[in-house]
């Protein structure tokens, strides 16, 4: 594919036709009460799109119709080699539309056209063609029981699926919970962040035209506490599938109690510790990739390093490379393909993420870059890449998730005190060990309470691994293969095959 020049991006920007109605039952929808919300860009603070704005009727109309497009098997029913060519069409659709789809998201929440591009179009057709491939592959069971029975155990759809899903990567994050929704046979309702609704309207329509049959995927878009609280507390939804904040995530327990015991999934936050010791034979690398691994995606990401726990030995030299690379990131517009910063998702976030400079400040640790907002004149969301320095682990730079460009440095004086210090958190998502110690590299990745290991590495990425946190960090897996378990349930059927006597 050619790749497009700044100006041409801005063309693109300003002749998109935006569709901001929900799509139920195959249809273009606004809300049953008429009400909208503003989509505004955090690029340069221009108006996007006025938003189907749901409510509870909206949310029971969409329960009902997946319901019924479960239930009459227009998909559930379809073998699964079927439904496998359906879902690879739709990756080829996305594939195709790649340029609007990146524009959709690099417009609504901020990020830059190269990561739109290359990275969250990419993954997201690659999810549907994994899953479309893969489901056709999976084999029930027959259980080994005594000869008299048969006891077969299967698969079934859970049903109606809900999806409910943030704004730092709209599509991917969706996609991880509607592909294995979808290849299991369930119909799904996804609710987009509000900051970041126009991408996934955009997929369901694309699904449409992939010949997944009106009903099956359904977008409802509006404020969480309302549309995601319906869905929560529906008592026709049979699974409930969330990437989003802890405190969100602890709702959802509350309406599953409170409703139908609906399963769930949750992907919450992190505070990811990514230790540096001076047995890793080189440490410029190690705080380099460690500084680009902070910096990506504006630090608007569940598993970004932000705890940054260094042996004393090597911390400054750490530290010099971390502002180096800090440097190296300058918020630009997020149409130039040469930007490797945008915008942060809006103006109440890109406020919130400020509060923890003075926050720094008052705890004591050094603000050593960084630490102002950027491009200011633009009318859009920026923040300088900021480094906290000779943090300790109880402040609240270290404890909070901060969500924004702002790494904490916390240094210690042994691998003891280095895995004490990562694990004394409420979160447990992804974490970091760099050393060339075989045996300190076992003991820290066996030690460290976390879904997520990386030695001498961050961020590696493959959709056959299982994505997930432990403690604080959520319940459940996504991707790989585990995670088609989490839309399905298991049914055991006993056959007597010994005759009546
Ligand atoms: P959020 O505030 O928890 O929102 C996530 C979703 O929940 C949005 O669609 C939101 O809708 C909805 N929601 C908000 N309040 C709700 C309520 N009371 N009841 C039901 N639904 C509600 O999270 P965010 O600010 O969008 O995203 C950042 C968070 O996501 C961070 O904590 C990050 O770590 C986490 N995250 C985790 C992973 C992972 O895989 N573990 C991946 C990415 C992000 P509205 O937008 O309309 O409010
Ligand atoms: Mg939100």
């Amino acid at each position: 594919m050619t790749e497009l020049s700044i100006k041409q991006w801005h063309a693109k920007a300003d002749a998109l036709r935006i569709q901001s109605k929900m799509v139920i039952d195959g249809q273009f929808v606004g809300a049953a009460s008429g009400r909208t919300f503003v989509s505004k860009s955090p690029v340069d603070g221009r108006f996007l799109a006025d938003v189907a704005c749901a409510g509870e009727e909206d949310v029971n109309r969409a329960v009902k119709v997946a319901r019924a497009a479960y239930e009459d098997g227009r998909w559930s029913g379809r073998a699964p080699a079927e439904r496998k060519l359906v879902l690879r069409q739709f990756a080829d659709l996305i594939r195709a539309n790649r340029d609007e789809l990146a524009l959709l998201e690099t417009l609504d929440m901020g990020k830059s056209i190269s990561d739109s591009t290359s990275i969250d179009v990419r993954a997201v057709s690659n999810c549907f063609d994994w899953y479309g491939e893969a489901i056709d592959k999976v084999y029930d069971e027959i259980a080994p029981t005594a000869k008299e029975a048969v006891a077969m155990i299967t698969k079934e759809p859970l049903g109606v699926v809900a999806a409910v899903v943030p704004w730092n990567f709209p599509m991917l994050m969706a996609s991880w919970k509607v592909a294995p929704a979808l290849a299991t046979g369930n119909s799904v309702i996804l609710k987009p962040a509000e900051q970041s609704s126009l991408s996934a309207i955009r997929l369901a329509e694309l699904a449409l035209e992939a010949g997944i049959p009106p009903g099956v995927f359904n977008v409802v878009t509006g404020d969480g506490p309302e549309v995601g609280r319906a869905l929560g507390l529906h008592m026709d939804v049979d699974g409930l599938f969330f990437t989003g904040s802890t405190q969100v995530g602890k709702y959802f327990m509350e309406y599953s109690a409170q409703s139908n015991l609906k399963r769930l999934g949750l992907e919450l936050g992190g505070k990811s510790p990514n230790i540096i010791l001076s047995s890793y034979r080189d440490t410029k690398h190690a705080a380099t990739t460690s500084a680009h691994s902070a910096f990506f995606n504006q630090g608007e990401m569940c598993t970004c390093p932000s705890r940054l726990i260094v042996e004393r030995s090597v911390h400054e030299e750490v530290v010099e490379t971390l502002i180096e690379v800090a440097k190296s990131y300058t918020p630009g517009d997020p149409l130039d393909p040469t930007t490797n910063m945008g915008a942060m998702v809006d103006e109440r976030h890109t406020g919130r993420v400020m509060e923890f400079v003075d926050q720094a400040k008052t705890d004591g640790a050094d603000v050593v870059t960084g630490g102002a907002r950027a491009r200011q004149d633009t009318g859009g969301c920026y923040i300088n890449p900021t480094i906290f320095d000779n943090a300790t682990n109880d402040m609240r730079i270290a404890q909070e998730e901060i969500f924004g460009p702002m790494l904490t440095v916390i240094p210690v004086d042994s691998v003891d005190e280095a895995i004490t210090t990562a694990n004394d958190s409420c979160y447990g998502l992804a974490s970091a060990v760099w050393t060339d110690d075989l045996t300190t590299a076992h003991k820290v990745s066996k030690g460290i309470r976390a879904g997520l290991v990386y030695v001498n590495c961050y961020d590696c990425d493959d959709l056959t691994v299982p994505f997930g946190g432990f403690k604080e960090s959520g319940i459940g897996r996504d991707k790989s293969l585990h995670a088609l378990d989490k839309y399905v349930e298991l049914k055991t059927t006993w056959i007597n095959v010994a005759g009546r006597d």
